[in-house]
């Protein structure tokens, strides 16, 4: 990958969780980089450390949490190195984030306009009522019906996917250059999941905002991101676009990632389970994590952590078989 439009570049990051039951190794030196203007995705089970990741990169590591080492360059400017206030600045300006949950987001007593308006006024310096009808006009664009009558509800008013809009138009008030998307269409029925994905690649497209998409559904993935790194027990095990991650996926756990999403055309038959758990990250595997559950593996996939190999151009693994 060409260094010069490099967005983001996060760097050999290692998060680490101080806990009564011992240390959680949760992210173990993750490394990706986000192209301008590109979706890029980061796909796998549940407690993989997707969230970690999207936290250590916004400095919202809670305690007993702690980023170990390893750098999050934001066009060459490492964020790790920044203060509270400094980190204050960059998020809601150049990069935004949007959740699962909307509510974690939305304030319950103020209502949507003001929310919305809410950046206009503090990060642009709009009088109240210039930034209000920008409020109306950004809800407007994210698809929102009646939005002058919407901007005067309260959160608890809306529906699941009209809330889910509006943190996505408070998302893109700013005109952020990396939006995070922290699977935000996981509670949405399959139609609303749907526009809310369309909505996010044409205001992509629109602002130029590079983009996070941080996900366990890899038939998401293929919807709506140009890259993916694939994601397993805090580690990326393969990263490549998309077309190629899904004709020739690599790594045995990608391949099982695969087998385990239903076809387009399919009811669900030929499903595959992928056998067995994500290990805890206390005491995680020794040598490759995914040694467990591996119908490969030999007896150095359990001494000796494999390192990433580039096996074509832009196409990097993670595994002992390259
Ligand atoms: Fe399987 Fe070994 Fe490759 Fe890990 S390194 S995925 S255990 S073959």
């Amino acid at each position: 990958m060409e260094t010069a439009n490099v967005l983001l570049a996060v760097e050999n990051l290692k998060t680490q969780f101080f806990t009564y039951g011992g240390v959680v190794e949760a992210l173990d030196e993750v490394s990706f980089g986000i192209i301008e203007g590109e979706v890029f995705g980061l796909v796998g089970e549940s407690g993989c450390g997707k969230s970690v990741t999207a936290s250590s990169i916004l400095g919202l590591v809670q305690k007993p949490g702690k980023v170990i080492s390893g750098r999050v360059l934001l066009d060459g400017d490492d964020l790790l190195q920044k203060t509270e206030k400094e980190m204050n600045a960059i998020r809601g300006s150049r990069i935004s984030i949007i959740f699962q949950d909307p509510t974690s987001s939305l304030n319950p007593l103020f209502k949507i306009g003001y929310q919305v308006a809410e950046p206009y006024i503090y990060h642009q310096g709009k009088a109240k009522k210039a930034a209000s009808n920008e409020a109306v006009s950004i809800l407007k664009q994210t698809g929102l019906p009646d939005p002058r009558d919407k901007a005067k509800n309260y959160p608890h008013e809306l529906s699941g996917g009209m809330r889910q809009r509006a943190m996505i138009a408070m998302a893109l008030t700013c005109e952020p250059d990396l939006l995070i998307a922290d699977e935000p269409t996981t509670n949405l029925d399959v139609t609303i999941e749907r526009q809310i994905l369309n909505l996010v690649k044409d205001l992509q497209e629109e602002f130029g905002t590079s983009v996070l998409w941080i996900t366990h559904d890899l038939g998401v993935i293929a919807q709506i991101c140009d890259r993916v790194a694939v994601m397993y027990a805090g580690s990326i095990v393969e990263q490549a676009d998309v077309r190629t991650v899904f004709r020739s996926p690599k790594h045995p756990y990608t391949q099982k990632l695969l087998r385990a999403i239903p076809a387009a055309d399919s009811a669900g038959e030929n499903l595959e389970e992928i056998p067995g758990s994500v290990p805890r990250l206390i005491n995680p595997p020794s040598g490759c994590r995914f040694h467990p559950r591996c119908d490969h593996a030999t007896s150095v996939c359990s001494e000796k952590k494999p390192i990433e190999l580039e096996v074509s151009p832009g196409h990097t693994v993670a595994c002992h078989l390259f």
